[in-house]
This record gives C-alpha cells, structure tokens and sequence, in this order.
C-alpha cells in the first residue's frame, strides 16, 4: 500500500486511494488534518499533532511548528522570529534547539510522519512502508532531498515527490478526463505560496508554468493580527507563554471572520495580570491582511506570462490551503484571474488527495493519468570566457534528460573543472553554484578532447550531472544534493535581476564570445601573414592590417558590436589568405 502525504507547513494529512476513491485517514481522535507540531517534553516521547499544538502555549520554546520552512535551509536564510530556539554554524544547515539538544528539520519532520505513518497502519491494518509525498513547486533541491531523508528517517521511503499544485490539480482534474482544460493552482496556505498554471489534455497533465515564495502565507497575516491586537492593548507582549496564547487567539479569530463580519477576541491575563477583550471586524482584518494578500498578485501575473497564458484562457481557477478560506483571498484570487474560483473540494485536502492518487497511479490502480512538472530555473555548467550554457532550461519538463559535448580550450589539458550553475543569467558569476567537480581527461590538443556532460533530473526533482571523457569512457557522476540553499525572494531576485540586466547581460555575452575569437584569431593571422604575406597584394596586406588595428582596438573597449563586427571584417579580410596558406600545405614539397 503506497499512501500519499501532504506534509504541509501548518497542517499534514495522509491518504489512500482504495476501491476507486481516496479515504483520508483520521486519527485516534477522528481528526483528518494534523498541526504540523512537535512538542519535545523535557523527558519521554516527543508529542506530535493536537497534542503537540495544545504546549504551544505552555512550553513554547520546546514546541516546534512550520518546520517546513527551515527543511534544506542555512543558518543565515532564516528570517521568521521563533520561540524555539534555531541553531547551527553561520553558513551550515539550519538546526532545532531543544534544551542541549540539536535536531535537524529532517528529524523534527520524521515525528509527524511517523505520526501519519502509525495512524495510517492503525486505519489499514497493514505496515505503511512507502509515499507519496508534496512539497511546494518552488523547493529546490536540497529542500527535496531533505523531505525524502525525512521520510527515511520515519521509516518511509518517498517513492515520488510531488508539487502541491499539480497535486491539487489532480484532486480536482480526475472527473474530466476526456477534456481540454487549462488550470490555474492558488495554493495560500499557513507558510507558502503557490501558483501554477496546468493544462490537462485527455488525462496528462502539463506544468506550464510555476511561481510563489515559500515565504507568504497565512502565518504573515497571523504576526500583523496579533501587533494589532498588540497596539489595541497598548504594550508589547515579551512572555513566551502568554504571546503564544496571544498567537492562539489571533489565529482563531481570523477563522472565524472568514464566516462572521465581526467577532470578540479574548486576550485572558496578559502581562498587566488584566483580560482584555477586543472586538475585530472582517474589514479591519482584510485591510491587516491585504498587503500580505497583495503581494500574491505578482506571482499569478508572472506565472501566466511565462506560460504565455492570457488569464481569459484560464478555464479553471482551483484555489488550495487553508488561507483561501479567506473571502479576501477569494475575491482577490478571483479578480486576478477574472473567473470566479472552484472551491468544489476541501482547500484543506486537494493536496493530499493528489498524493493519494499520484500513489495510486504508481501502484497501477490508476492508469488514464500521467504528469508532468517543470523546473523553476535553468540549469547549466560555466564554460569559456565564464559564460553560462545552459543545458536544462527553465521551465523544462521533469523527469528531464539533456547533454552537450565540450572541449579542452588549452592544449595538453588534463580535467575540466565542471561548475553546476542554476539562474537565468548570462554570464556564470551571476548565477548560483550548485556544485563542482573535476573531471580528468586525456591529454590532446586544443579543442579535440570530447567532454560530454549530461543533466538529468529524476520524478523527485533530484539532479544528476555526469560527465565523461568521450575516448577513455572515465566518467563522473555527482547527484547535487546541496543545491545552494536560496531563499524564494533570491528566486525572485533572479528572475527580476535577468529581466533587468538582460542589455547588459547580452553584450557581456557577445563581447565574450567575440573576444575570444579575436583572441584565436590574432595569433593564426599573425602566423599565415608570415608564411604568406609576400603572396597579397599591397592593397590585401593593408587591409588585413587595418582589420586587425580594428579587432585591437574594440577588444581595448567594452562594446560587444564594433567588436564583433571587426571579428566578422577581420574573418573577410583573411579569406583570401586562408585560402594561400591551404595551399601552400597541400603541395608537394618541390623538387630539389
Ligand atoms: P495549510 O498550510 O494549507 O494547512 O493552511 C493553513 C493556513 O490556513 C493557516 O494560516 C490557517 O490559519 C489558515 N486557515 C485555516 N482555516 C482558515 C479559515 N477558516 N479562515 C482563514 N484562514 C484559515
């Protein structure tokens, strides 16, 4: 029995899929969605879901919640304030402090999936030994491989990992099959955000587009309620306990005005040792809300343009997570996209049902189905003059496979340095290092060793790099499993500082690759006048002359056309003297 998991931020769910429908599982307590909470007391088993919720008030620095955002991070990347402790050298991954104790995300997300895991077996009946598992379109590398090591450590080995949103589309897509529909995901849940633009066509299913911040969500809204309830006390709550308590109420008071206009929250003995109780309407709540809620616009319009989508060719508007319980988020979501939302399924449980039918389609109970994702940036290596090629490029189709052959650009070369770059820009030092390693060869003349590398990313969104020396069939293989750890605003960042610096970015380019012609070129010509300048005419001889005065002279400047263009009238200008030197070396050696 392969289950599927929703491992979310907030809350996680489990699912199968058996005779023809997905059962969410419940635990011993009839509940289907678990906080995503562990609570370490200072002796015995750790408590994990409603249990572990409840100490948040009570132990609040030995309570960890919304783990999710620190799985495959660095110490220096996270910037949400906790009450637990965080830990880790500056630079190294990001670490849980309980008392003396360290505990890596990994671990601390083990809990609640053996949680899941034993009230599934419960449920069944049977051992649970394999998932399904999502995770948000936007987790790179390392933050996959963290979810699967997770699971390991909870005694599961993850057989798929999946993107929430592709999740979610299945959840809703499944009952029309036979038809043509393009999809957008609004996934808003406690700690990210989610876009995706899907096309369905006769039981496939396409990404053609992802965007988010795995920074946004409900959480954000719940730190604004809770300093307004702050400014309406008129003092600052320092107590670990009594701000958790604080947290507790703004959170509740918030799921209740996605059904009231107005409610009371109760705010019992704060640090005054007084109640307090403040009445909060949907209006004030939405006008604390919409600068978070706001910020999900631009990744819906970036999301359609890269998907060359217009929002009128959008068939389908399914909105996920939690937060899109939100009428606000609804409205908005809805504008954005001009159709009103499907909210036909459980925001809560889309995802999770995806889980359930992705593992259900791997065991062969299901089989119309097929899907497909995308990577969210290009992966490349560096090659000469420090330009990026790209191999895979953004947007790509997963599982992917791509390669290309390089060369030596030093005769006598013995390794190639092998740099795994992720980014949109043009030149190698703008983009992010993955990874690096050296690969030997043998030993030839510039330009005729043969290097193939080749990139292949797995089902899971896990990276392959190979590279092999094409004569003696010594090869490299290197999974990136430390992809550099970056932040969804650096995504962003990358993507905006590509758009930004593309004139630039594109005449460094050019520049480069002409410079390096020229910088070929220069010697032979130099070499071929040698052996054959007496053989021109005076007019040739001055204008080869002249051309390469030019090539000099733009290669002593910054502009990539007049360099270009010199290289393209030096190559002209040497035509004829190319010509002489082949033939010069194709004869005979003369008579004595
Ligand atoms: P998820 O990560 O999808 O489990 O979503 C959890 C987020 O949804 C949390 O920030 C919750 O506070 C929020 N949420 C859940 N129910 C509601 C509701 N009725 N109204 C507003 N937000 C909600």
């Amino acid at each position: 029995m392969i289950v599927g998991i929703d491992l979310g931020t907030t809350n996680s769910l489990i699912g199968v899929f058996d005779s023809g429908f997905v059962t969410l599982i419940a635990d011993e307590s009839g509940q289907r969605l678990t906080p995503s909470v562990v609570h370490y007391p200072e002796q015995g088993a750790p408590l994990v879901g409603r249990p572990a919720a409840r100490m948040r008030v009570l132990s609040p620095e030995r309570t960890v919640f919304s783990v999710k955002r620190y799985m495959g991070r660095r110490v220096g990347e996270e910037d949400a304030k906790t009450p637990f402790r965080l830990a880790g050298e500056p630079g190294g991954p990001v670490q849980v402090a309980i008392g003396e104790t360290r505990l890596s995300p990994e671990q601390v997300s083990a809990e609640i999936l053996r949680k899941l895991k034993a009230d599934a077996e419960r449920a069944l009946g049977c051992r649970v030994e394999q998932a399904v598992v999502t995770v948000p379109a936007y987790f790179n590398d390392a933050q996959r491989t963290a979810t699967k090591r997770a699971g390991e450590l909870a005694g599961l080995e993850v057989i798929r990992i999946v993107n929430e949103p592709t999740a979610a589309a299945l959840a809703y897509g499944l009952d029309r099959l036979s038809e043509h529909t393009r999809i957008a995901v609004y996934d808003l849940g406690g700690g990210t955000f989610d876009v995706s633009i899907l096309e369905l066509t006769g039981g496939v299913f396409q990404v053609l587009s992802t965007n988010g911040n795995t920074r946004l969500g409900g959480d954000d809204i719940d730190a604004s309620v809770v300093r307004h309830l702050e400014e309406e006390c008129g003092f600052v709550v320092k107590d670990p306990a009594a701000r958790a308590r604080l947290l507790e109420a703004a959170v509740e008071a918030k799921h209740r005005l996605s059904d009231l206009e107005e409610t009371v929250v109760t705010l019992p003995f704060l640090e005054e040792g007084s109640s307090r109780e403040i009445t909060l309407t949907r209006a004030a709540l939405e006008k604390i809300a919409l600068p978070w809620i706001e910020k999900t616009r631009a990744h819906c319009l970036r999301a359609l343009a890269d998907a060359n989508v217009e929002p009128s060719a959008i068939e389908e508007l399914i909105l996920v997570g939690g937060s899109t319980r939100m009428p606000l988020v609804r409205k908005l979501a809805g504008e954005i996209f001009g159709r009103t939302p499907n909210c036909s399924r459980n925001p809560d449980e889309a995802v999770a049902e995806g889980a359930a039918l992705q593992a259900a389609i791997l065991e062969g109970k299901l089989t119309q189905v097929v899907l497909l994702d995308i990577t969210p940036l290009s992966l490349g290596i560096e090659t000469f003059g420090g330009l990026m090629n790209v191999i895979l490029p953004r947007n790509s189709t997963i599982p992917c496979k791509a390669g290309e052959m390089f060369t030596n650009a030093l005769p006598g070369q013995r390794s190639m340095l092998i740099r795994v770059l992720q980014g949109e820009r043009e030149l190698a030092r703008d983009n992010w290092e993955l990874g690096r390693f050296e690969i030997p060869f043998q030993p030839l003349p510039k330009g005729q060793a043969r290097v193939g590398v080749q990139f292949e990313i797995d089902a899971n969104g896990i990276l392959t790099v190979l590279a092999r020396d094409t004569s003696t069939g010594l090869e490299q293989v290197v999974t990136m499993t430390s992809a550099v750890e970056v932040s969804d605003e650096a995504v962003e960042k990358m993507l905006g500082d590509a758009l930004e610096n593309a004139f630039e970015d594109m005449n460094a380019r050019v520049f480069t690759e002409a410079r390096m012609k020229a910088e070929e070129m220069l010697p032979s010509v130099q070499k071929a006048m040698n052996l054959a300048a007496h053989l021109l005419s005076e007019e040739e001889r001055s204008w080869i002359h002249a051309c390469e005065a030019e090539v000099r002279g733009a290669l002593a400047g910054e502009a990539a056309q007049p360099l270009k263009r010199a290289v393209a009238a030096l190559d002209e200008a040497t035509q004829g003297l190319a010509a002489l030197v082949m033939e010069l070396a194709m004869k005979p050696p003369s008579a004595p």
